[in-house]
């Protein structure tokens, strides 16, 4: 018989956790490295913890790995190639000078001709300046690395909101790029395997309160066919430029009917979790087997979801358990303020079912979280 397979996964968040809860079933091994003792993921699977640049810990990371992949985007490149020195990372260690910069994010997706908001590159006043003259205003401005969740951009609403803006995020690279007035958030969790065979789970549509994501359903209500082709042209334009191996999280603004890229992320994705029990085969599993060069799974819905996050501080648990089709994830992570510590899924047959059950299970999470 084959000797186990064994993933090395850097980053040991909850990410990290569901993946590794996902290869469990399949007889995959997993060891994840990640810079916190104590981390989501160390709770039910093997964690190194260091520091990333510590070459005999990554060393000792790579022993007797299959492969290797990366559950924050935020990993250094020169770890993922000194890692991928010892044995293969998916995706490409390249893919992350990309992920890793929204100015260079924006470039490829424009050099595609995938549809986005205008943008520009700002790193003085004067091209702040000069942006705005040409874009227009109401603008948004972000820093081209290390934002998330909201935060690290400002939006720009008067021409005296220039110099307001620069004065608190001046000084590293920037981008300004339009403010779109849309309709409404969606995301599409895309795989590519090893042999380039490609599947696409159903847009799902989100919603975020202080830049925090707080609830995904999927499949987003009223989505029609063509929305969905254009989501998944833009994931198979990334998936080819990128030579991807993985899941590829992409988010849109819908504007006038149109798709509009706001940003992607090469791993699997909040905006995904509901593919745990809402279709056949989830992101971690789908990630774990593109990863290994196996067949990827069937991205075919099971009924409808609603993901709520728990931000904070949880609900009531039997309150939330006593609801028909509520499930309960706890990432182990201690409460604190604007901290996701779980997610709850709501799976129904129907839309109908779902958006009846949904806005009592809503206000409770909502009620109850911090932040
Ligand atoms: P981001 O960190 O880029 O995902 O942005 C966080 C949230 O800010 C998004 O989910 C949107 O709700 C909002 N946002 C970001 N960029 C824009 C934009 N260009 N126009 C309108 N809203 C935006």
């Amino acid at each position: 018989m084959a000797s186990t397979p064994m993933i090395g996964i850097l980053g040991g968040g909850q990410l990290g956790r569901m993946l590794a809860l996902a290869a469990q079933p399949m007889g995959v091994g997993v060891r994840l490295l990640d810079p916190a003792p104590g981390s989501s993921a160390a709770q039910v699977a093997p964690t190194l913890h260091g520091d990333f640049a510590d070459a005999a810990l990554l060393a000792r990371f790579c022993e007797g790995l299959t492969a290797a992949t990366y559950e924050w985007e935020n990993v250094p490149q020169a770890t993922a190639e000194a890692v991928a020195a010892r044995v293969p990372v998916y995706p490409a260690p390249a893919v992350l000078g990309v992920a890793q910069d929204r100015l260079h994010q924006k470039q490829l997706c424009a050099r595609l001709g995938i549809a986005l908001p205008g943008f520009r590159a700002v790193d003085s006043l004067g091209d702040l300046r000069a942006a705005v003259a040409e874009l227009g205003l109401p603008a948004v401005l972000k820093t081209r690395r290390d934002g998330y969740d909201g935060k690290g951009q400002c939006v720009l609403r008067a021409p005296e909101d220039v110099d307001t803006a620069w004065g608190a995020m001046g000084g590293v690279a920037l981008v300004l790029e339009q403010f779109i007035g849309f309709d409404r958030e969606l995301s599409l969790i895309a795989v590519r395997g090893r042999d380039g065979q490609t599947a696409c789970y159903h847009l799902g549509q989100n919603s975020h309160a202080r830049g925090i994501l707080r609830l995904t359903v999927a499949p987003a209500p009223g989505l029609s066919p063509e929305l969905q082709a254009e989501a998944r042209a833009a994931a198979e334009a990334l998936f080819t430029a990128l030579d991807y191996v993985g899941v590829l999280s992409i988010e849109f603004f819908e504007h006038a009917g149109r798709l509009l890229v706001n940003e992607f992320a090469t791993r699997v994705h909040n905006t995904g979790h509901w593919t745990i029990e809402g279709a056949e085969t989830s992101q971690f599993e789908n990630h774990m087997r593109a990863v290994l060069g196996w067949p990827l799974g069937s991205t075919r819905l099971r009924g409808h979801s609603a993901m709520l996050n728990v931000i904070g501080d949880w609900p009531p648990r039997d309150e939330v358990l006593q609801t028909s089709g509520a499930h309960w994830h706890d990432y182990g992570k201690a409460p604190r303020a604007a901290r996701k510590l779980g997610h709850i899924t709501l799976t129904a047959e129907s839309e109908a079912a779902l958006f009846k059950t949904l806005p009592t299970l809503r206000k409770l999470v909502e009620t109850h979280a911090n932040g």
